[in-house]
């Protein structure tokens, strides 16, 4: 599918010989978003939107952004939802801002910086995600700045990460969630199971 004839549903209306249009369900292809490898998959994206529940008019506040994958298809959810994605790349955050406005969502609002030192300066959020610069100072940032109730999702790949994500969800519960998947891929003339890298997702409310 090619970049700049791209027609969503939700965000254009549907528009039927206005080119192809894109699914309604979250988990949309990897190649509709620019990047360069950063960005969270398409299995595990859809889990991470399901994760996330957005509901009409929320807004998110997109962490460790990438390719804005996950706030573009929060706000791709509802005309009326908002996001707000913190990318510390700068080349990554205009690539977030260009594939936001490509997908029909240039409401986007992308700022460029590392979480926690940079904090938005905006009405606190329905939910966050965490996609990148997860940290014990972020997560002790949003439990102090952010309202009770706030939804948390924090996806981690590296040993690092998962074991910070196990001892917060020793201390504040939710729900950890492990994702391993695997691609048929060839072994010579047939094809075996190829692992990703497993994923830990935490969900939980502040
Ligand atoms: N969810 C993204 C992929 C995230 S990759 C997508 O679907 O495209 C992790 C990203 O977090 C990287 O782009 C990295 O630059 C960014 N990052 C790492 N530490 C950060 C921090 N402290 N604040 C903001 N962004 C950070």
């Amino acid at each position: 599918m090619a970049f700049g004839d791209i027609t969503h549903p939700v965000a254009v209306g549907i528009v039927p010989g206005a080119g192809p249009a894109l699914p309604v369900i979250a988990g949309l292809p990897d190649d509709l978003f620019a990047s360069d490898g950063q960005i969270t998959k398409r299995p595990i994206r859809a889990l991470t939107l399901s994760a996330l529940a957005p509901r009409a008019g929320e807004t998110l506040w997109d962490i460790g952004a990438g390719s804005g994958s996950i706030g573009i298809e929060w706000l791709l959810a509802h005309p009326a939802n908002g996001a707000l994605a913190i990318e510390a790349d700068p080349v990554r955050a205009e690539r977030a801002r260009a594939n936001a406005a490509r997908l029909g969502v240039d409401r986007l609002e992308v700022i460029e910086g590392r979480a926690p030192e940079i904090w938005p300066d905006a009405p606190p959020p329905d939910a966050v995600f965490i996609g990148g610069g997860l940290s014990e100072d972020l997560l002790l940032a949003l439990w102090s700045r952010l309202p009770v109730g706030t939804r948390l999702v924090a996806n981690a790949v590296t040993l690092e990460s998962e074991s910070l994500l196990t001892r917060w969800h020793g201390r504040k519960g939710g729900a950890l969630l492990r994702v391993e998947l695997a691609d048929a891929a060839p072994i010579g003339a047939r094809h075996g199971w190829k692992a990703r890298y497993p994923v830990v997702q935490w969900s939980v409310a502040l």
